[in-house]
């Protein structure tokens, strides 16, 4: 089944105030480690467990770590993560970068979001490391998102940083609290997209660039 949520400027979120909740969100936490760990062994008995039987006795700390990282992504900021690595260039085709793995966290239910993205952009003099689209990605989706929101700020970065004649981000993701519990329905996908530039205006340059995704690699 597929759902099909165009997120086609819903959720447009500028360059700037991508870097505004960058720095407010590297705000240090006002609860402690200790405080947290608390709160899962409260949700453990309100489960109805016994947070000290033998296999949960660690859970709380584990749970926390496990949480700490999946939202590592507040922690880091854009600057911080490129490094540097944006090149003057004089290519003008398109850049893709496809079957970008995504693991992350829906902002309703703390549940795994898994799924790809699709990057692409079209320089207009400057260029990045290819590893910095996936690690820009990587930094969005750890953190509690909505697939809307995730699809744009990966977009509204790359257009901040490179100013490039256009950019595109499709975003294929299945959720598991759709799938797990509420509708539950495995193998639904849920697929956003972001224009922006060239891919936004020009219906050729779009279907190149859903035409190459769309494709499988052979040597697959
Ligand atoms: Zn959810």
């Amino acid at each position: 089944m597929l759902f099909y949520v165009n997120s086609l400027m819903t959720l447009s979120i500028s360059p700037e105030e991508i870097r505004k909740q960058t720095i407010s969100t590297q705000a240090k936490s006002p609860v402690s480690e200790e405080e947290m760990r608390q709160a899962v062994r409260t949700l453990l008995l309100g489960m109805g467990e016994d947070p000290d039987r033998e296999g949960l006795r660690d859970t709380p700390k584990r749970v926390v770590k496990a949480l700490k990282f999946l939202t590592s992504g507040y922690q880091q900021s854009l600057d911080e993560l490129l490094n540097g690595a944006v090149f003057h260039e004089n290519a003008n085709e398109m850049v893709l970068v496809r079957d970008i793995d995504l693991f992350s966290s829906c902002e309703h239910h703390i549940l795994p979001i898994l799924g790809r993205a699709h990057v692409a952009y079209i320089p207009n003099g400057k260029v990045i490391g290819l590893s910095k689209i996936a690690r820009i990605c990587e930094m969005y989706a750890r953190r509690l998102q909505v697939q809307e929101r995730l699809t744009a700020q990966i977009a509204d970065a790359i257009q901040g940083l490179l100013k490039p004649q256009g950019v595109a981000v499709v975003i294929e993701a299945t959720h598991m609290c759709m799938v797990m519990r509420g509708v539950q329905k495995p193998g639904s996908w849920t697929v956003t997209s972001s224009m922006q530039g060239l891919f936004a205006d020009d219906a050729k340059t779009r279907q190149e660039f859903m035409d190459l995704i769309r494709h499988r690699p052979s040597f697959h």
